[in-house]
């Protein structure tokens, strides 16, 4: 066989050659905007141009601070295509984080969304590598900015040149990079090959994990910022879907509308964004959802209840795993060809586990003894995962990358259980166990259970110390605003009675009227483990 490169530039010219017809949406500051992937090849051609004038070589650090838009996709091509690094920066990171993983990088240019100009004002001090500044002026008036130099991207793509010659790379290049968002010291940087990349995207369009085609319209909802977009933009220029770039506005009235507009046929998104929709559906909003074929979760539990909540709306709902470090895609929830005859309770269940090894990795169970574990749906241990798009270090970071990158393995940090079919749950991340009386309790499964209950919008929980059983399940608990005054802890209690064992029952139900989020949409177990520290010392 030939020796040939797997780089994004494969990707770049099949979408050239083959789908000049076909367009691209995005929900712009100023509007929806609505071009070809004919105009989009050539702005990426431009922009490479702009590129090179800035002096970008192989291998420097391109970071942007943007919203999932056309020119974000531009960006995502011509980087990476003549040799540099497309750096994501997350723009909901703290100050501090966002100004770490900038200099840790060494970022030489960052391209800003107009909006988001201000933010990067403010850290402007604390960053020491970068050498320009691009604004993606939507308005068409560049604006007021102390930063410096700054160039506008319309005008700069308005003077370059149209052709541009992408040169062959070598497929272990780095093409982009992303910091997991970090719960405890610095985020960790994570490199994408242009390998992992191509593969990766090649797994996304297998019929039997996200099956993305050219037949697809696909509404990317999950950051571009987050895991490159679950990886979906690549695929989609590739395969030649419609892409629907949702920007800024992601509240449910905003996504459905465009849903709804556009037919769009897919939509990768986390479990939060889903539960909003399932919500506004409820409260009897309209919309004419049935182009979808399938609202992707992933980043984060998808509880059962949501999938029946969805699913009363004809809404199917495909369940996916994966991490930072994993590029994402990892597991895939699909029914196995002989599972038509399920019930539907049955098809539920197996919705809401996480699924199946996409083709290309490899797994394996290790339970506490260090031994693999049967398959047999009960017994617990972590995830350890190995193939050609799961990372083998952290960027920089020798020390930390040698707890979890262990003999040419990936140690994911989540428990998990596997059934004889082969279909994996989450069933905790191994730090967010509550280990009660030496048994373990899964805070995940005590919450999808909690969210069952008509009147639960949405539910955290935490493991609280206890003296005697060592740890102790705590629930904070958000209630829909018209059952507020209706329903009591104690009728949360009972309901749990009836579903869960005697020890499962959380010692403590809080009501509160949000669970705090991360910067990528989860829930923060986290700062709810501070606030309840806090609340502790209130009452002692
Ligand atoms: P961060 O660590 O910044 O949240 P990641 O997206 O890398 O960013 O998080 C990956 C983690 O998210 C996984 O290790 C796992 O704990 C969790 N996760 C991802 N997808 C799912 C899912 N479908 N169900 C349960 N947990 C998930």
């Amino acid at each position: 066989m030939m020796e040939y490169p797997l780089t994004l530039k494969n990707l770049l010219m099949r979408n050239r050659q083959l789908f000049g017809k076909k367009e691209v949406v995005s929900r712009n500051l100023t509007g929806d905007f609505r071009y070809t992937y004919r105009d989009f090849y050539q702005r990426v051609c431009k922009l490479a141009n702009v590129l090179t004038s800035l002096d970008i070589k192989k291998g420097d650090k391109v970071a942007t601070l943007a919203w999932n838009t056309h020119r974000h996709l531009e960006l995502y091509f011509a980087v990476p295509c003549c040799g540099a690094v497309l750096h994501t920066l997350n723009l909901r990171l703290s100050r501090e984080h966002l100004a770490y993983i900038i200099n840790h990088a060494e970022d030489k240019v960052i391209v800003v969304d107009e909006d988001l100009v201000p933010l990067l004002e403010s850290i402007r001090d604390q960053i020491s590598t970068v050498k320009h500044f691009i604004v993606l002026d939507d308005t068409g008036n560049m604006p007021y900015t102390g930063l410096e130099p700054v160039y506008s991207y319309e005008q700069s793509l308005a003077k370059a040149p149209d052709h541009y010659d992408f040169p062959d790379i070598d497929e272990w290049s780095p093409a982009a990079m992303c910091y997991t968002s970090a719960t405890t010291g610095n985020p960790k940087g994570v490199v994408y090959t242009h390998r992992g990349l191509f593969l990766h995207a090649m797994a996304l369009t297998n019929a039997d994990s996200m099956g993305l085609s050219e037949k697809d319209i696909l509404m990317p909802v999950v950051p571009m910022f987050h895991v490159n977009a679950w990886g979906t933009p690549f695929a989609a220029v590739w395969v030649g879907s419609t892409l629907i770039m949702p920007g800024k506005k992601l509240d449910p009235p905003s996504l459905c509308q465009l849903i709804e507009q556009e037919k769009v046929t897919a939509s990768p998104g986390v479990p939060t964004i889903w539960m909003g929709i399932a919500q506004l559906l409820e409260s009897g909003a309209q919309y004419q959802l049935s182009s979808l074929r399938a609202l992707v979760s992933g980043g984060a539990p998808l509880p059962e209840a949501l999938i029946r909540k969805l699913d009363k709306f004809n809404i199917p709902v495909m369940h996916a795993y994966g991490m930072t470090e994993t590029t994402p895609l990892v597991l895939v929830s699909n029914p196995k060809s002989y599972m038509n005859s399920l019930s539907v309770e049955e098809k539920y269940r197996l919705g809401s586990r996480q699924g199946l090894l996409v083709p290309g990795l490899e797994m394996k169970v290790i339970g506490e003894n260090g031994q693999e574990i049967p398959w047999d749906g009960k017994q617990i241990g972590e995830l350890w995962l190995r193939g050609p798009w799961i990372a083998k270090e952290y960027y920089k970071e020798p020390e930390t990358s040698r707890e979890t990158f262990v003999d040419g393995w990936m140690r994911t940090g989540d428990i998990v259980n596997v059934d004889e079919e082969g279909y994996v749950l989450i069933v905790d991340r191994a730090k967010d166990l509550i280990k009660s009386g030496g048994e373990w309790i899964s805070s995940v499964d005590l919450e999808n259970t909690i969210m069952g209950h008509d009147a639960v919008v949405e539910t955290a929980v935490i493991a609280i110390p206890h003296e005697k059983w060592q740890e102790r399940p705590l629930a904070c608990v958000v209630l829909k605003e018209s059952e507020i005054e209706k329903v009591s802890k104690q009728d949360i209690l009972d309901f749990l009675r009836e579903r869960v064992a005697k020890w499962w029952i959380p010692d403590e139900i809080i009501f509160v009227n949000q669970i705090p989020k991360t910067s990528t949409g989860k829930f923060s177990k986290r700062i709810i483990r501070e606030m309840y520290r806090n609340r502790e010392l209130q009452q002692q």
